[in-house]
């Protein structure tokens, strides 16, 4: 069995007392042990502050790109290995292992070319200058300055790759550097990668760490000009926005949490129709793709009554083609869920949404005697009202049909019902249909998405998250924000607003443009 090891202080650091040990999901066999004890968390959060920060942001805003272009280049040298470490350690597919792996580079890359476009070496200049006095003497200009501090980022389980790569794209550009810590079922791609970018040698030292096991007090110990990014539960977040720590250093924090993502159909969408098509592959999509355990796929589908039998057949038939087992085997169109608690948790969610529902296909039942494996499952909601379908996030293979009157009025209040969404998917052709739903549920959601057939031939998955675009959800997804261009630095910049003399400002501080 292997011993995964942190990556601190600039050498790699080998548990110490307790180890957890991960294991191959399809056959339970240990694959490794890890643990972060004996790591002094003071000790890693001052190297990042003190050596890889300077380090970093003597660089400048280009060369830090030009840094993530290398850094995609030098992962991608890698993805037939660690494709297939992700089979074993994640239980994913290829076709899974590859949407991690290449959205991981894929995002490295994208803020590789977003920084083309930054002006100057030290800071951002955000926005116009403005007149503040009499006469424009007396002038404003808001600027973005990197953060003194370390980012701590806390990652979940189901994109080791992408979540790391992600958060460290917008943390490194910024200047700011990162202590990466992935969730514990998945670690062991995460630490290979790891071992990849510090083999690299691309970094400077300091500017990346990583903590393959718990956090033990780092969180305690974060301080004024630190980030602490997160991703997982709600509960988790909760926990770690709360730390004292925290709260007392007004720590910048941004939290991407779970979400009841809704898909809806619009009354006027024909069952012949390209959108219509396009509504049963991405649902059949969100639920295959990843076992489920997208954060960003949809577990409630919204579907006018008359529609409602018809549509449960569709989906029926076509979750039933998915193949379930181990991924090793090319016959595998779906994996198993990526730990015991999580497919604990899973087969618990669909026994209480069936208590309200009907189960159409899948259901809880073990699918074989060894693995974490789960059915593709659809229930159909007797009560659309029950709490339990607009609140508890079944991480798995799982969806709601919930059928509803047609009205667009109706329609936004029950996906609102989430209580903050990453992502809602509207299905429509109507104009004015589409507008009253998209204005009733935009201040619910980070994002919305619009699905119509005039868009149909090329629009990506809404469980797609593009790093052009904003992640992230207000209420129950943790009210964060992450990627959208050059608005995913903000979490590790400083807003300045500068006031003075127009003639310092506009040339030391304003636009070149
Ligand atoms: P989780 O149990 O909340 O864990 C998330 C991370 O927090 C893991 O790295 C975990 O470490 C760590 N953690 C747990 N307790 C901690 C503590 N007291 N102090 C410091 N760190 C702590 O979530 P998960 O099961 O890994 O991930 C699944 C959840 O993530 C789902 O609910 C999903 O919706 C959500 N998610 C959201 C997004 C998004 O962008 N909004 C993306 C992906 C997933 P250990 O693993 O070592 O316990």
């Amino acid at each position: 069995m292997k011993t995964l090891a942190s990556y601190v202080l600039g050498r790699w650091h080998a548990p110490e007392g307790d180890t957890r040990t991960v294991v191959d999901p399809s056959t339970e066999e240990p694959l490794a042990e890890l643990g972060t004890g004996g790591i002094d968390f003071g000790a890693v959060l001052a190297h990042a502050r003190d050596n890889g920060g300077p380090a970093l942001r003597a660089l400048g805003f280009p060369a830090r790109g030009e840094l993530l272009a290398a850094l995609a280049g030098a992962i991608h040298e890698h993805r037939e290995e660690l494709i297939d470490l992700s089979l074993v350690c994640a239980g994913t597919t290829r076709g899974d292992a590859k949407f991690d792996l290449d959205g991981a580079t894929g995002t490295l890359a994208a803020y590789a070319h977003f920084a083309k476009t930054i002006e100057s070496e030290g800071f951002l200049v955000d926005g116009e200058g403005i007149q503040l006095g009499r006469t424009a003497r007396f002038w404003g200009q808001h600027i973005l300055v990197p953060r003194r501090g370390a980012a701590v980022h806390v990652n979940a389980f189901n994109f080791p790759a992408w979540n790391m790569a992600e958060k460290m794209a917008c943390a490194l550009l910024a200047g700011v550097p990162v202590v990466e810590k992935p969730g514990t079922p998945t670690a062991m791609l995460a630490w290979r990668l790891a071992q990849v970018i510090v083999t690299s040698g691309l970094l400077p030292e300091g500017a990346f760490q990583f903590l393959c096991g718990g956090a033990g007090d780092l969180v305690d110990r974060l301080g004024p000009q630190d980030v602490l990014a997160f991703t997982g539960s709600s509960g988790t977040g909760a926990l770690l926005r709360g730390n004292p720590s925290v709260l007392r250093h007004n720590c910048h924090v941004n939290v991407e949490a779970d979400s009841i993502n809704a898909a809806v159909l619009a009354p006027d969408v024909e069952r012949d129709s390209e959108t219509y098509a396009l509504f049963l592959a991405n649902v059949e999509l969100d639920l295959r793709q990843k076992t489920g355990q997208k954060c960003t796929a949809v577990r409630r589908v919204l579907v006018p009554k008359e529609q409602v039998e018809a549509v449960g057949a569709d989906l029926a038939l076509s979750l039933g083609r998915i193949v379930v087992g181990d991924p090793r085997d090319k016959a595998t169109t779906m994996g198993p869920l990526a730990s015991a608690d999580a497919l604990a948790g899973v087969r618990a969610g669909i026994r209480a949404l069936s208590a309200v529902g009907e189960i159409l296909c899948g259901g809880p039942e073990p699918v074989r005697e060894r693995g974490y494996f789960v059915a593709p499952t659809l229930v159909l909601a007797r009560e659309p009202e029950a709490d339990v379908i607009h609140e508890r996030e079944v991480f798995g293979p799982v969806a709601t049909l919930v059928p509803y009157d047609g009205e667009a009025t109706e329609a936004a209040r029950l996906v609102n019902r989430g209580g903050g969404g990453l992502v809602a998917s509207v299905y429509s052709n109507d104009r004015s249909w589409t507008e009253e739903v998209v204005l009733a549920i935009s201040p619910w959601h980070g994002r919305v998405w619009i699905g119509s057939d005039k868009v149909a031939e090329q629009a990506m998955a809404p469980g797609m998250v593009l790093p052009a675009s904003q992640h992230g959800g207000p209420g129950r997804a943790g009210g964060g924000r992450e990627l959208g261009g050059l608005r995913g630095l903000e979490p590790y910049l400083q807003r300045t607003a500068l006031q003075g003399f127009q003639g310092l400002l506009t040339t030391a501080f304003g636009s070149r443009s």
